[in-house]
C-alpha cells in the first residue's frame, strides 16, 4: 500500500486513526526525540550545519540524490506549535535552507522545501524540520 493511501484508510476508519495517534503518543513518551538526539551531537558525520538555532543533517533515507532536512534546535513539534516570538527563528531556518541549496549547487536547477504537518500530511517525526530537496516536490 502507498503511503498515501494508507492515509486515506486511516481517514476512512476512525477507531484505526484513534489506535494510530495512541500509538504515536506512546512512541513520543518511550523514545527520545531522534532529532532532538542530532542536535545534541549524537550523529555528527550526518550533521552539514548548525548554528545556535538550527540544525541541518542529510536524511537518513533520502528520497532525492540532495535530501536535506534543516530543523530548530529547539524541540517544536509542528508548526501548529510555532508561537509569535518564533518569527525571527522562521525566517532563519528558511535563510539556512537557502544558504544550504546554494552550497549544494541548486540555485540555477531548483530546489524544494516542504513541511510536513500532521499525521495527514505525513509527518513521522514529531520535531518541525524543512525537508530540502533537489527536483520539485514528490520528485
Ligand atoms: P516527515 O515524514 O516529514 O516527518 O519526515 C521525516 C524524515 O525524517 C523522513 O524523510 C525520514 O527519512 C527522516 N528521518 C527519520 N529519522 C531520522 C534520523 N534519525 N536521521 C535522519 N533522518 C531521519
Ligand atoms: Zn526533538
Amino acid at each position: 500500500m502507498r503511503p498515501s493511501s494508507l492515509r486515506v484508510f486511516i481517514d476512512n476508519h476512525p477507531a484505526i486513526h484513534r489506535l494510530v495517534i495512541r500509538w504515536l503518543r506512546w512512541r513520543a513518551k518511550r523514545y527520545p526525540c531522534p532529532f532532538c538526539d542530532i542536535v545534541q551531537g549524537n550523529a555528527p558525520g550526518r550533521v552539514v550545519y548548525q548554528d545556535e538555532w538550527v540544525t541541518a543533517f542529510w536524511d537518513a533515507h533520502p528520497s532525492t540524490s540532495i535530501h536535506i532536512l534543516v530543523v530548530p534546535n529547539r524541540h517544536i513539534p509542528t508548526l501548529n506549535d510555532l508561537v509569535p516570538s518564533d518569527k525571527p527563528l522562521c525566517g532563519h531556518l528558511l535563510l539556512v535552507a537557502r544558504q544550504l541549496a546554494q552550497e549544494h549547487h541548486l540555485i540555477a536547477g531548483g530546489y524544494s522545501l516542504t513541511t510536513n504537518t500532521g499525521l495527514h500530511a505525513g509527518q513521522t517525526v514529531f520535531h518541525l524540520h524543512i525537508h530540502l530537496k533537489n527536483g520539485g516536490n514528490g520528485t
